[in-house]
């Protein structure tokens, strides 16, 4: 393999400020609630308006919205809610005879309540609302609370709110940062404790949950957003870089890679690029143009096994294929977060629209785990239940075992059932 651009900076820098700030705000959060609560709000987002939005101001979000956009919300909503219902079709409650008279099985059962956060501080995550609210619904969580940062004197963006509502948001919070993770996290303002946090956000956010994980359960950690191409010498090297440039404008730190085992192509995506985020209005323009400087990353492969080694090893939160003969592709990477097939799919059709779930993990996360399911928000438990006559062999087992162990205590739980279950027998 070799780098035509290679990056500068690699995306984890500075954490140990950031885990510090982070821990010090959830621990004043925690000890002085909602008041406190509210001050960070104010100090970081100028806002001191209501906190949980009441049913007039949800009616009012609609109102503030255009129809066309509200049916597009509707529309990425059911996308994703069908998406999410066939996984929870396959997530089955089962039982098995593990011996004779020895039955037992696993139960899915969704945890009472979920704090989804849709990030609102650089762009208005719209998307990030419906991905995370509607998927906790449809896995059966019985509260659901979400909050994202609200503007001065305005609260949240009124698209924001309206799909929070309308994917089935129980408690809507103008908060955002740690702030916002926090009063999910502890109940504060009446909200009922979640039991699990998902959604993105930047740095603050992603460590507060970092922080709070073990008391309460993640989706994942997410850092910033990153996209890697593979593109062989079929593929259109407009597109292509179209595609890298969309990414990138997600911020100043957001990696975007292309791995080509054409070099022709990769030097024509190489010049296009810098034409075209050149092209992008003036915000957009100057998070793509510092993302692609730092963290694009170009690289030519001699082969497609090469170029999926390379690719398994990055483990992008997005990958898009561009490519002959997708479907051995599709067999033969491992590590991705959320994989898009051919020129005619794209990462934008996945984080706005199609279906499945745009949160997603980064910075290697996807060597050990996919987005978010509604899995994430469901615990396979496991129970047993055993006959009088199976006791005889467990029994036995589990008493031998345990003084092996040393644990006297536990061998005696199995020596009161044989005793009184086989009163006529002797055991050893
Ligand atoms: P955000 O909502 O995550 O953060 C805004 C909040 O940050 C504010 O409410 C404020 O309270 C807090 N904040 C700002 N400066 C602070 C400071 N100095 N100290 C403490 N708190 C501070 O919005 P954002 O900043 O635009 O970030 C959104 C992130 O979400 C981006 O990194 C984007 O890439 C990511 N994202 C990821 C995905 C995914 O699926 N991985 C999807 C969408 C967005």
């Amino acid at each position: 393999m070799e780098y035509l651009k290679k990056a500068p900076k690699t995306a984890a820098t500075g954490e140990r400020d950031v885990r510090d700030k982070v821990q010090s705000i959830l621990d004043e959060i925690e000890a002085g609630g909602d008041d406190v609560a509210r001050a960070y709000t104010m100090k970081f987002d100028g806002y001191d308006g209501e906190i949980i939005a009441s049913a007039e101001t949800r009616a009012a979000s609609a109102g503030k919205v255009s129809q066309k956009l509200k049916d597009d919300i509707r529309y990425a909503r059911d996308n994703v809610r069908r998406f999410a219902e066939a996984q929870r079709a396959s997530l089955k409650d089962t039982e098995y005879e593990i011996i004779p008279g020895l039955i037992a099985g696993q139960k899915q059962i969704p945890v009472l309540a979920a704090g989804c956060y849709a990030p609102g501080g650089r762009y208005s995550h719209v998307a990030s609302a419906i991905m995370t609210v509607t998927t906790a619904k449809v896995a059966g969580v019985k509260h659901v609370s979400a909050c994202s940062p609200p503007k001065p004197g305005e609260g949240m963006h009124p698209a924001i709110l309206y799909a929070l509502d309308v994917c089935g948001a129980d408690t809507i919070l103008n908060l955002g940062g740690v702030q916002g993770i926090a009063a999910m996290t502890f109940g504060l303002f009446g909200t009922p404790r979640a039991r699990v946090l998902a959604g993105p956000g930047n740095q603050f956010v992603a460590e507060a949950k970092r922080i709070l994980f073990g008391r309460v359960g993640i989706d994942m950690f997410a850092g910033p957003t990153e996209s890697m191409v593979i593109a062989d010498a079929t593929a259109d090297a407009k597109i292509v870089a179209a595609d890298l440039v969309g990414q990138a404008e997600h911020g100043y730190n957001s990696p975007v890679w292309l791995i080509s085992t054409d070099r022709t192509l990769a030097e024509q995506v190489l010049d296009i690029v810098p034409r075209m985020i050149d092209d992008l209005p003036e915000l957009n323009k100057e998070n793509a143009a510092k993302a692609w400087q730092d963290y694009g990353e170009v690289m030519v492969c001699d082969d497609r096994d090469e170029a999926v080694r390379v690719s398994d090893e990055y483990a992008s939160e997005h990958l898009q294929v561009q490519a002959a003969d997708l479907d051995w592709w599709l067999a033969s990477l491992n590590n991705y977060g959320s994989l898009f097939l051919g020129e005619e799919t794209t990462v934008a059709y996945g984080d706005k629209v199609s279906g499945p779930n745009h949160v997603l993990p980064t910075k290697g996360a996807a060597h050990y785990t996919g987005g978010l399911s509604v899995g994430k928000f469901i615990k396979t438990v496991t129970w047993q239940k055993s006959t009088r006559e199976a006791n005889r062999d467990i029994g036995q087992a589990c008493a031998r075992i345990s003084r092996l162990e040393g644990m006297e205590g536990h061998a005696r739980t199995a020596d009161v059932r044989l005793a009184k279950y086989f009163p006529t027998e002797v055991f050893d």
